[in-house]
């Protein structure tokens, strides 16, 4: 098949890498000429493991072709994929200039019958304005189809080339014949492609992902009350985890969500609740909470110090929002860094793969350094912002011998408080025994 991706970021990127490895002709599309001028250099413009394999071997082998002309991929394409970023707006409803600005160009540059296909997460609708748009500029036929993408940053390929479920939002029959040819290697185990309406596969992408942030809030809170009882979050997440209605997964209490993802597509779902008249109660309540808990790890620094840093060198581990990617949009780390510059701290920072990202936004209002161990010494905190497997097991020994001062703060409870304090620091994790 031939296939045209609009928006060559980590969806389109993913995407249109995963789709020419099942030895389909794939053109990934971009308006920023230098990503594009990068990626025919064979230079990725994101970190996400396992494709740059997967880029390299498709695009020697001429299916996988990138442009900054759009013509040129709609042109005789079977397949359109609009991945074009969706950023919240002012007012927390999703901003679709993008997408539509690129359905316009799609449908001025469409020679035949093709299926549009929205991987971007859009609120309930989107498909149906797409198509009206299109329409007043085409005199070809086409059809609009939902196919909202669940892969996550740090696992991008895995998730793409083997999903879970593939969701299809369409009416059409031939979009619909389309999507399941185009998904049938990537569902040959079992038939996990769901076909629905286009408005409530628009919505399932919002509500899958308003579920798993309320599973995070609600550890978050639950976190906060372990601090004032005297409990472990950690025990009590494995107790309620092992219950298979429940489940272990997104159960992690820590230093908040971040990405590029949740924190968009909440505000986003809950603004399409508001501009019907309905009030998604917990949603609000889950977006409140990650606010509060964004500012936990700050708030324990200060409390350690007495609200005074100056003169003192904070160390952090970790600025991605996540492991596995090079992802800072609304990371924890960035709210910590502003707590600690703001009361005077110097601050250290070290990241196995975000340190450029985070330079470019803050310049050298912080310092970087490549290595662990180089960043904690002489520092008076640790703080682990990111659990990035690197940091898992340091040797607290050599940490102590470094440090000025032996202070812990483990943000997302990746070590063991006992292990800790025996080497000899003060240790203080999230929701870990009294605060
Ligand atoms: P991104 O910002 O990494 O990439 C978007 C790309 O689109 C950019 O390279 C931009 O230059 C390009 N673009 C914008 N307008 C264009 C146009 N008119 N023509 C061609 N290119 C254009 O975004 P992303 O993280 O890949 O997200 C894309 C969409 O997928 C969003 O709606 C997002 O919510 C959704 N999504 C993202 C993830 C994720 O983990 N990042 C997961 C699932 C869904």
């Amino acid at each position: 098949m031939k296939i045209c991706v609009i928006g060559t970021g980590y969806v389109g990127l993913v995407a249109g890498a995963g789709f020419s490895d099942m030895g389909n002709d794939v053109t990934c599309c971009d308006v920023d000429k230098s990503k594009i001028d990068g990626l025919n250099r064979g230079e990725l413009p994101i970190y996400e493991p396992g494709l740059d394999k997967l880029v390299e071997t498709n695009a020697a082998e001429g299916r996988l072709v990138f442009t900054t002309d759009v013509a040129k991929g709609v042109a005789g394409a079977d397949i359109v994929l609009l991945a074009v970023g969706t950023p919240p707006g002012p007012d927390g409803s999703a901003d679709l200039q993008y997408i539509f600005k690129a359905a316009e160009d799609v449908a001025d540059a469409l020679t035949g019958w093709a299926v549009i296909v929205t991987k971007s997460t859009v609120p309930v609708g989107t498909g149906d304005k797409i198509e009206a748009r299109m329409k007043a500029r085409t005199k070809h036929e086409f059809a609009v189809a939902s196919n909202p993408e669940f892969l996550k940053e740090g696992d991008a390929v895995n998730d793409f080339m083997k999903p879970d479920r593939v969701i299809v939002g369409a009416e059409d029959k031939r979009a619909i014949d389309s999507l399941r040819s185009l998904y049938a290697p990537f569902t040959r185990t079992s038939d996990r492609m769901l076909v629905m309406d286009r408005r409530s596969a628009e919505l399932t992408k919002y509500a899958a992902n308003s579920m798993l942030a309320t599973r995070i809030s609600f550890m978050n809170d639950l976190s906060n009350l372990c601090e004032i009882l005297g409990c472990d979050i950690e025990l009590v997440r494995k107790g309620m985890g092992s219950d298979v209605r429940i489940g272990p997964k997104f159960l992690y209490a820590g230093a908040g969500f971040g990405g590029s993802c949740f924190p968009k597509d909440l505000k986003a779902c809950i603004t399409t609740g508001r501009e019907v008249g309905y009030e998604l109660k917990i949603l609000d309540a889950v977006v409140e909470v990650n606010e509060k808990q964004k500012k936990l790890l700050g708030q324990k620094v200060l409390k350690h110090f007495n609200g005074d840093l100056k003169g003192k060198k904070i160390a952090l581990w970790g600025l991605a929002f996540k492991p596995g990617t090079d992802d800072i949009r609304e990371a924890p780390a960035l709210v910590l860094v502003e707590q600690l510059l703001a009361a005077g701290a110097e601050v250290v920072a070290t990241d196995p793969v975000a340190m450029p990202a985070v330079r470019k936004q803050l310049g050298d209002r912080i310092r970087y350094e490549e290595s662990n161990y180089d960043t904690a010494e002489g520092a008076d905190a640790l703080v682990l912002v990111t659990e990035w497997n690197e940091f898992r097991r340091p040797s607290f020994d050599r940490l102590k011998k470094i440090m000025r001062q032996p202070v812990i703060f483990d943000g997302r409870n990746i070590w063991n408080p006992a292990e800790v304090r025996a080497a000899g620091f003060t240790y203080s994790g999230i929701g870990r025994g009294k605060a």
